[in-house]
């Protein structure tokens, strides 16, 4: 009698930009996939922030069991990347530039370790412009098109943040989006 044996799951790196916005992410996405997270945030100012969000990314990493894998942090860098686009409001030519950035490193990543494809959960918020996300994570590597945002994806990570006590931040990262927050 021939045994089948089932195809292995493809190899998905997910780009992690919090804590909240990857549970819900990991959730839909583990069941298909073999997922591996790739915390790359440059964007986010003041520096403590920026470790407040890794910590907690990991600590739900670690709580979800999947493998957290961190990329150098130089906001100097990331602010070279977006000069000349500083004054520009949210969801604008700045925030093009910010995910071609996070994503080009994700991409980088996957490709330099194998991965099938990669993914972002920059599009469950509803401020995020899902198409500007797929296009620009397209330009970079083998992206994967899933719209987090759909099926009340939003709504579960507020959920899920509930049930693992999440930090929460209340501006998107940048210090141009913590000052437009505090206006
Ligand atoms: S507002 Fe958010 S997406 Fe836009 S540049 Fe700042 S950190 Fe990046």
């Amino acid at each position: 009698m021939e045994s089948s044996t089932p195809d292995p799951k493809k190899r998905l790196l997910l780009h992690i930009c919090c804590a909240p916005c990857s549970s819900a992410a990991i959730e839909r996405l583990r069941s298909e996939y073999d997922l591996t997270g790739f915390f790359s945030n440059a964007n986010i100012a003041p520096e403590p922030e920026y470790w407040r969000r890794l910590s907690e990314a990991r600590r739900l990493a670690a709580e979800l069991e999947i493998p957290f894998v961190v990329d150098t942090y130089d906001h100097a860098d990331w602010l070279a990347c977006i000069k000349g686009y500083e004054d520009e409001p949210e969801g604008g030519a700045r925030c093009e530039r910010c995910f071609a950035f996070s994503l080009s490193h994700a991409a980088a990543y996957a490709e330099a370790n194998g991965f099938d494809l990669y993914t972002t959960t920059l599009s469950i918020s509803p401020h995020k412009h899902t198409p500007t996300i797929f296009r620009v994570g397209h330009e970079q590597g083998p992206f994967l098109d899933v719209d987090l945002k759909k099926q009340a994806g939003f709504q579960r990570s507020l959920e899920l943040s509930r049930e693992y006590d999440l930090y929460r931040q209340d501006y998107c990262g940048c210090e141009f989006s913590l000052a437009q927050s505090r206006k």
